[in-house]
Formats: structure tokens, C-alpha cells, sequence
């Protein structure tokens, strides 16, 4: 069945129980707050997000229990804390959750089970949750696999020379 989902205004109830899927190519200009963390701004919005939210019921011991998964993908600029220059970083988001009946069953079951819990909405914003994730999906540290030449060589320039400071030993011979 094919069914036009709203990304911001999702029944999670229906999106589970009838194996929904919502595709979508999002601007990072609008993921306001992914953007807020990304240097150039004009130039990042115009970037893609390609993203994939997908509902599923499982029966576990004969209990349906709802699941989503959400995959993602997208390209980020940030700082390079070791140069300081920027970098272009691709991000993957690949995230399970299990539905719960209420913010209240999900703070109580948190601690005692390993996977995200979300509480079933009938007006879910799954941006919000891509932003979340695209947030907890970054390095807390930002650096290139390697940084490029130029920050060696300038820091090599700065050093003295070795041989100058053997000639200011050299005092002139009067
Ligand atoms: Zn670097």
C-alpha cells in the first residue's frame, strides 16, 4: 500500500502497523540544528540529507511489539580541531527503536533494556528525530584521517634555525 506520510506530523500507530516507509531527500538547510553545528552555511544547506524511516510490527511471544528504523545519510563541514581548517565529513545514522505506549513507560523501561525507546505520537516529527540522531551520530572531536602538509611546514618556519643559535655563541672577537 502506498501511503503519502507527513515527516512532521506522523501517526506512529498506523506508520507501524502498516510497515509504512517515508523516503525523503531533506535540504540540511532545513535541520536547523544540524546546520547550527556545520561551518559555511549557504553552501551546507544546499546539501542532502537522503533518509529512510521505516515501521514494523515483531510478535514477541505472541505481543506485537512496533519498531522503526531509521537510516540516513549526509555530508557535514566542520572544523578540524587538530589544524583548525575545514572538513568535509560524511555522517551515517542506522538506528533502531522500540515504540512504547507513553513518555512515562519510556522513561521508566529505559535503563532495564539496550534499545532507543520512543513513545508512540499521533503527531511524530521524525526532522526532530533525524536531527537527534544526526547530532549523536557526529564525532565529538572533528579531525581529518590525516591534516594536510601546509600546518607542518608553517610550524617549521617558526623554529629557529639550528645553527642560529650556535652563532649567537659566536661572540665577535675584539
Ligand atoms: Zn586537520
Amino acid at each position: 500500500m502506498k501511503t503519502d506520510w507527513n515527516a512532521k506530523d506522523l501517526d506512529l500507530h498506523r506508520f507501524t502497523q502498516q510497515g509504512g516507509e517515508l523516503t525523503a531527500n531533506t535540504p540540511l538547510a532545513a535541520l536547523a540544528r544540524v546546520l547550527d553545528v556545520c561551518l559555511d552555511h549557504a553552501l551546507v544547506g544546499q546539501r542532502q540529507c537522503q533518509w529512510v524511516l521505516r515501521g514494523e510490527l515483531r510478535s514477541m511471544g505472541g505481543i506485537d511489539q512496533a519498531w522503526m528504523h531509521l537510516s540516513a545519510h549526509l555530508n557535514v563541514r566542520q572544523t578540524c580541531q587538530r589544524c583548525l581548517e575545514p572538513m568535509d565529513m560524511a555522517v551515517q545514522v542506522d538506528s533502531w527503536f522500540r515504540l512504547v505506549a507513553d513518555e512515562a513507560t519510556a522513561l521508566a523501561e529505559d535503563d532495564d533494556c539496550e534499545e532507543d525507546l520512543l513513545a508512540m505520537a499521533p503527531d511524530f516529527d521524525a526532522l526532530a528525530l533525524l536531527e537527534d540522531e544526526i547530532l549523536l551520530a557526529l564525532p565529538l572531536v572533528p579531525r581529518h584521517d590525516a591534516c594536510h602538509a601546509p600546518l607542518s611546514a608553517a610550524l617549521e618556519d617558526d623554529l629557529p634555525h639550528p645553527f642560529a643559535a650556535l652563532a649567537g655563541l659566536k661572540l665577535p672577537k675584539q
